[in-house]
């Protein structure tokens, strides 16, 4: 584990050969626990490719795409079907026409790909959690549309090691709040855990939760943010991977 920046001396409290007992650990799903966003970047490059713009440069279609995901998640918020919206926008703007029938055909094979992939947990997560399990309380907190969610956690055979289940519309501070209050967890023994700047770690520090980020190599770029300096009393640890969670929990 290394210090992130040097604002997070907070963290050595924690980088200690003695491990935390008894915490509440809410862990996040996509690129956290298995791969996600890579599926949607093939998809993307299909579209891209598919497209075959004749004056905007792939880069430019991409920029377009991530300005259509930005407004069709306020509006319908995560899934595959918000994102299949986002497709369809991207292309009717740049082409300046109407979808086609068989443009749209092919726009549903590429989110149909993501939909079949199989769930393709991340390395040791399973020994991981069930280590975890015995010695913390896990609730999965997962943002999305709660059917895609609910279903790709069935498929991961996951759920066993999880008292409960969180899948908000959005991952921000108030959404952090509400689970706390419901479950109910100490903030001082409450750590949420994940991938995303942006969705997991600043908001959670901002309820006054304790964070670990483990960054993913494709971590999708509406999920990119600087990380926030803990304050007050929260922690922040930076690990390179799930499994060396078993050092600190
Ligand atoms: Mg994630």
């Amino acid at each position: 584990m290394a210090r992130y920046n040097p604002c997070m001396s907070a963290t050595e409290s924690t980088s200690t050969a003695t491990r935390l007992t008894d915490q509440t650990l809410l862990i996040d799903a996509d690129d956290t626990l298995w791969e996600n966003n890579i599926y949607f970047e093939e998809a993307i490059a299909s579209f891209i490719s598919d497209l075959d713009h004749k004056t905007h440069s792939p880069q430019k279609v991409r920029e377009h795409l991530n300005r259509c995901e930005r407004a069709t998640i306020a509006a319908q918020g995560y899934g595959i079907q918000s994102f299949r919206q986002s497709l369809v926008d991207c292309l009717e703007q740049l082409t300046e026409s109407r979808i086609t029938p068989e443009q749209y055909s092919r726009i549903l094979s590429f989110t149909a790909a993501i939909s079949g992939k199989k769930i393709q947990l991340l390395s040791g997560v399973v020994e991981t959690l069930r280590l975890l399990r015995q010695r913390h309380r896990l609730i999965l907190v997962t943002k999305g549309d709660p059917r895609e969610q609910t279903d790709k956690l069935e498929r991961s055979g996951l759920q066993a090691f999880f008292s409960a289940v969180e899948i908000p519309a959005e991952k921000d501070a108030a959404a952090y709040r509400s689970i706390v209050q419901r479950h109910p967890c100490d903030p001082s023994a409450t750590w949420m855990i994940g991938n995303s700047p942006k969705s997991d770690i600043n908001p959670a520090l901002a309820a006054g939760l304790h964070a670990v980020f483990i960054p993913h190599a494709c971590t999708w770029i509406l999920e990119h943010e600087e990380v926030d300096p803990p304050s007050g009393l929260t922690r922040l640890l930076k690990l390179d991977s799930f499994p060396e969670l078993l050092a600190y929990f």
